[in-house]
Protein backbone atom coordinates (compact mmCIF):
# COMPACT_ATOMS: atom_id res chain seq x y z
CA UNK A 1 0.00 0.00 0.00
CA UNK A 2 1.47 3.30 -0.59
CA UNK A 3 0.56 6.44 0.84
CA UNK A 4 -0.19 10.10 -0.64
CA UNK A 5 1.92 12.47 2.25
CA UNK A 6 -0.74 15.22 1.57
CA UNK A 7 -3.59 13.79 4.05
CA UNK A 8 -5.18 13.83 7.21
CA UNK A 9 -3.43 11.69 10.08
CA UNK A 10 -5.01 11.15 13.80
CA UNK A 11 -2.78 9.70 16.13
CA UNK A 12 -4.56 8.19 19.06
CA UNK A 13 -4.52 6.52 22.40
CA UNK A 14 -4.72 6.72 26.25
CA UNK A 15 -3.94 9.77 28.43
CA UNK A 16 0.11 9.71 29.04
CA UNK A 17 1.07 6.99 26.25
CA UNK A 18 2.83 10.15 24.88
CA UNK A 19 1.11 11.13 22.09
CA UNK A 20 1.88 14.68 22.16
CA UNK A 21 5.70 14.06 22.95
CA UNK A 22 5.34 11.68 19.44
CA UNK A 23 3.13 14.33 17.12
CA UNK A 24 5.11 17.36 18.73
CA UNK A 25 8.68 15.08 17.47
CA UNK A 26 7.45 14.39 14.21
CA UNK A 27 6.09 17.88 13.26
CA UNK A 28 9.96 19.02 14.55
CA UNK A 29 11.81 16.88 11.95
CA UNK A 30 9.11 17.01 9.68
CA UNK A 31 8.33 20.64 9.01
CA UNK A 32 6.09 20.21 5.95
CA UNK A 33 3.20 18.90 9.00
CA UNK A 34 0.72 20.49 9.93
CA UNK A 35 -0.06 19.56 13.88
CA UNK A 36 -3.32 20.85 14.62
CA UNK A 37 -3.46 22.84 18.00
CA UNK A 38 -6.49 21.84 19.82
CA UNK A 39 -9.06 23.99 21.25
CA UNK A 40 -9.87 22.86 25.12
CA UNK A 41 -11.87 24.34 28.44
CA UNK A 42 -9.54 22.87 30.42
CA UNK A 43 -7.21 25.11 32.88
CA UNK A 44 -3.75 25.35 31.34
CA UNK A 45 -0.81 22.87 33.38
CA UNK A 46 2.52 24.92 34.24
CA UNK A 47 4.51 25.31 31.74
CA UNK A 48 1.80 24.97 28.73
CA UNK A 49 1.49 27.99 26.59
CA UNK A 50 -1.68 29.52 25.16
CA UNK A 51 -1.99 28.90 21.21
CA UNK A 52 1.19 26.87 21.20
CA UNK A 53 0.33 23.19 23.56
CA UNK A 54 -3.99 24.28 23.23
CA UNK A 55 -6.06 26.83 22.55
CA UNK A 56 -7.60 27.20 26.04
CA UNK A 57 -10.94 28.83 25.72
CA UNK A 58 -13.89 29.30 27.73
CA UNK A 59 -16.81 26.97 27.78
CA UNK A 60 -18.91 29.12 26.26
CA UNK A 61 -16.04 29.75 23.47
CA UNK A 62 -16.02 26.57 22.88
CA UNK A 63 -19.86 25.87 22.61
CA UNK A 64 -20.45 28.52 20.49
CA UNK A 65 -18.05 27.38 17.45
CA UNK A 66 -18.59 23.36 17.82
CA UNK A 67 -22.37 25.13 17.33
CA UNK A 68 -21.41 26.54 13.94
CA UNK A 69 -19.35 23.81 12.83
CA UNK A 70 -16.30 24.88 13.59
CA UNK A 71 -14.72 22.19 15.17
CA UNK A 72 -13.81 19.26 12.94
CA UNK A 73 -13.87 17.15 16.15
CA UNK A 74 -14.53 17.32 19.48
CA UNK A 75 -15.04 15.53 22.69
CA UNK A 76 -15.53 15.69 26.42
CA UNK A 77 -12.97 14.51 28.55
CA UNK A 78 -12.66 14.53 32.06
CA UNK A 79 -15.43 17.10 32.31
CA UNK A 80 -13.78 19.01 29.78
CA UNK A 81 -14.56 19.84 26.22
CA UNK A 82 -11.44 19.24 23.71
CA UNK A 83 -11.67 19.59 19.93
CA UNK A 84 -9.67 20.09 16.44
CA UNK A 85 -10.45 23.28 14.94
CA UNK A 86 -11.58 22.75 11.52
CA UNK A 87 -10.15 25.71 9.46
CA UNK A 88 -6.30 25.21 9.74
CA UNK A 89 -6.64 21.83 9.34
CA UNK A 90 -8.84 21.68 5.86
CA UNK A 91 -6.23 25.20 5.18
CA UNK A 92 -3.31 23.04 5.62
CA UNK A 93 -4.51 19.92 3.20
CA UNK A 94 -5.51 22.93 0.67
CA UNK A 95 -2.18 23.57 0.44
CA UNK A 96 -0.85 19.98 0.54
CA UNK A 97 0.22 19.93 3.36
CA UNK A 98 -0.07 16.35 5.29
CA UNK A 99 -2.12 17.17 9.05
CA UNK A 100 -1.62 15.63 11.95
CA UNK A 101 -4.08 15.82 14.71
CA UNK A 102 -3.66 14.05 18.20
CA UNK A 103 -6.50 13.73 19.97
CA UNK A 104 -9.00 10.64 21.89
CA UNK A 105 -10.66 8.24 20.48
CA UNK A 106 -14.20 9.37 20.84
CA UNK A 107 -12.49 11.96 18.40
CA UNK A 108 -10.90 9.57 16.49
CA UNK A 109 -14.19 7.60 15.70
CA UNK A 110 -15.62 11.15 14.42
CA UNK A 111 -12.92 11.81 12.19
CA UNK A 112 -13.36 7.81 11.00
CA UNK A 113 -17.10 8.68 10.31
CA UNK A 114 -16.13 11.93 8.85
CA UNK A 115 -13.33 11.44 7.07
CA UNK A 116 -12.89 7.46 6.23
CA UNK A 117 -9.36 8.42 4.05
CA UNK A 118 -8.05 9.65 7.23
CA UNK A 119 -4.96 7.29 8.38
CA UNK A 120 -5.57 6.19 11.97
CA UNK A 121 -2.98 5.58 14.16
CA UNK A 122 -3.26 3.74 17.87
CA UNK A 123 -0.39 4.70 20.07
CA UNK A 124 -0.47 2.15 22.74
CA UNK A 125 1.98 1.51 25.96
CA UNK A 126 4.13 -1.36 26.05
CA UNK A 127 2.45 -2.34 29.77
CA UNK A 128 -0.75 -1.13 31.35
CA UNK A 129 1.83 -0.82 34.44
CA UNK A 130 4.12 1.33 31.97
CA UNK A 131 1.24 3.41 31.85
CA UNK A 132 0.15 4.08 34.95
CA UNK A 133 3.76 5.24 35.86
CA UNK A 134 3.87 7.42 33.40
CA UNK A 135 0.81 9.04 34.78
CA UNK A 136 1.95 9.52 37.93
CA UNK A 137 5.17 10.50 37.52
CA UNK A 138 4.18 13.13 35.19
CA UNK A 139 2.12 14.74 38.26
CA UNK A 140 0.33 17.00 36.63
CA UNK A 141 -2.79 15.34 37.82
CA UNK A 142 -4.32 14.89 40.73
CA UNK A 143 -4.77 11.12 42.06
CA UNK A 144 -8.20 10.59 41.50
CA UNK A 145 -7.83 12.16 37.79
CA UNK A 146 -5.10 9.68 37.46
CA UNK A 147 -7.19 6.90 38.75
CA UNK A 148 -10.04 8.42 36.30
CA UNK A 149 -7.51 8.30 33.34
CA UNK A 150 -6.49 4.98 34.04
CA UNK A 151 -9.74 3.53 34.13
CA UNK A 152 -10.93 4.85 31.21
CA UNK A 153 -7.50 4.14 29.43
CA UNK A 154 -8.23 0.37 29.83
CA UNK A 155 -11.43 0.79 27.91
CA UNK A 156 -9.40 2.58 25.56
CA UNK A 157 -7.44 0.23 24.94
CA UNK A 158 -9.91 -2.35 23.93
CA UNK A 159 -10.14 -0.54 20.76
CA UNK A 160 -6.92 -0.91 19.37
CA UNK A 161 -8.16 -3.12 16.57
CA UNK A 162 -10.31 -0.04 15.02
CA UNK A 163 -6.97 1.55 13.75
CA UNK A 164 -5.35 1.16 10.57
CA UNK A 165 -2.06 0.50 12.66
CA UNK A 166 -1.09 0.13 16.53
CA UNK A 167 2.72 1.50 17.43
CA UNK A 168 3.90 0.39 20.85
CA UNK A 169 5.73 3.49 22.62
CA UNK A 170 8.30 1.42 23.88
CA UNK A 171 11.58 3.60 21.89
CA UNK A 172 10.50 7.14 21.70
CA UNK A 173 13.10 7.26 18.40
CA UNK A 174 11.64 4.35 17.10
CA UNK A 175 7.97 5.25 17.41
CA UNK A 176 8.61 8.94 15.79
CA UNK A 177 10.62 7.36 12.79
CA UNK A 178 7.59 4.57 12.47
CA UNK A 179 4.75 7.13 12.52
CA UNK A 180 6.99 9.33 10.16
CA UNK A 181 7.19 6.62 7.64
CA UNK A 182 3.17 5.55 8.14
CA UNK A 183 2.61 9.52 7.52
CA UNK A 184 4.67 8.98 4.19
CA UNK A 185 7.25 11.46 4.29
CA UNK A 186 9.81 11.31 3.65
P1 LIG B 1 -4.88 16.32 28.23
O1 LIG B 1 -5.78 16.93 29.26
O2 LIG B 1 -4.02 15.22 28.80
O3 LIG B 1 -4.06 17.35 27.48
O4 LIG B 1 -5.80 15.63 27.12
C1 LIG B 1 -6.79 14.71 27.50
C2 LIG B 1 -7.15 13.87 26.29
O5 LIG B 1 -7.78 14.69 25.30
C3 LIG B 1 -5.94 13.25 25.60
O6 LIG B 1 -6.25 11.90 25.29
C4 LIG B 1 -5.78 14.07 24.35
O7 LIG B 1 -5.20 13.33 23.28
C5 LIG B 1 -7.21 14.42 24.04
N1 LIG B 1 -7.33 15.54 23.15
C6 LIG B 1 -6.50 16.60 23.00
N2 LIG B 1 -6.94 17.42 22.04
C7 LIG B 1 -8.06 16.86 21.55
C8 LIG B 1 -8.97 17.23 20.51
O8 LIG B 1 -8.83 18.23 19.82
N3 LIG B 1 -10.02 16.40 20.31
C9 LIG B 1 -10.22 15.27 21.03
N4 LIG B 1 -11.27 14.52 20.72
N5 LIG B 1 -9.38 14.88 22.00
C10 LIG B 1 -8.32 15.67 22.26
Amino acid sequence: MSWSPARLTVLAGPSGVGKSTVAAMVADRHPEVFLSVSATTRAPRPGEVDGLNYQFVSREEFEAAARVGQMLEWAEYQSNLYGTPRQPVEDALGMGRPALLEIDLAGARQVRDAMPGALQVFLVPPSFADLRRRLEDRGTEADAQVAGRLARAEAELAAADEFDFVLVNDQLDRTVVELARLMGLK
